[in-house]
């Protein structure tokens, strides 16, 4: 499988997709016109990797919708040279469109299988990210703390204090909290370190897993 003219038509039509259920950060919308979201897919689902769906990957979990990869990713607010630290970089799409929004990724997984195929499928795409590993989101990544914005990607029973104290002043944190579904929450931690919280709407992600060895 390569990255066609025909996929980038795909990829322009969903931008569209996009841009008519509410998109408008602009380099988001670039970003997900250019990272080939069919060569991070298992092969059965090749076919339909530009149809605004989640999808399976391995070992139960799932690639995020298009839209909410979008969506999170405009709450973030990203500008040039951001340090971003993903929770749950599953198959790599999230980490890849916010790199090509010109963030600093760093990014963890849980799940080891999956760790070591994304760092395959980024490298696969040429997307090196700051840091891809095995890691706990309950406890961030305190090693490159802090960043000006942090991103969950899986449900969130509570919010992690850990994320909460490795965000920078200023620095805005998105997750979905909640058990069924979930709430998007936007964390704001001010330049006095003042925190304020708003909800974005119900979404539905995979549990973020707790306790596991
Ligand atoms: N961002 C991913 C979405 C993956 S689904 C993408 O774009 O494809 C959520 C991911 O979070 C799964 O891969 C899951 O294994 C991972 N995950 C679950 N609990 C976690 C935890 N406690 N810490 C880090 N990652 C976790």
């Amino acid at each position: 499988m390569r990255d066609t003219p025909k996929h980038q038509g795909l990829r322009n039509q969903l931008v569209q997709t996009l841009i008519s259920k509410g998109i408008k950060d602009k380099n988001v919308l670039m970003a997900i016109a250019r990272i080939p979201r069919h060569l991070l897919l298992e092969s059965a689902f090749e076919h339909h990797a530009y149809q605004d769906k989640a999808f399976p990957i391995s070992a139960g979990q799932t690639i995020s919708q298009p839209y909410t990869v979008a969506f999170q990713s405009q709450l973030l607010q990203i500008k040039q040279g951001d340090k971003v630290l993903e929770i749950g970089t599953g198959s790599g799409y999230q980490a890849a469109v916010l790199h090509k929004m010109g963030a600093r990724v760093y990014s963890i997984e849980r799940i080891k299988e999956l760790y070591l195929k994304a760092k395959q499928n980024l490298e696969k795409i040429g997307i090196r990210l700051k840091y891809a590993g095995y890691g706990d989101g309950y406890k961030g990544l305190p090693l490159y703390a802090p960043y000006d914005k942090i991103i969950v990607t899986a449900a969130a029973p509570y919010v992690p204090e850990a994320l909460i104290e490795q965000l920078k002043p200023g620095g805005r944190l998105v997750i979905p909290v909640g058990n069924d579904m979930q709430d998007m929450k936007l964390i704001i931690k001010n330049d006095k370190g003042q925190i304020s919280e708003s909800s974005h709407g119900s979404f539905m992600f995979v549990p973020m897993l707790q306790n596991k060895d």
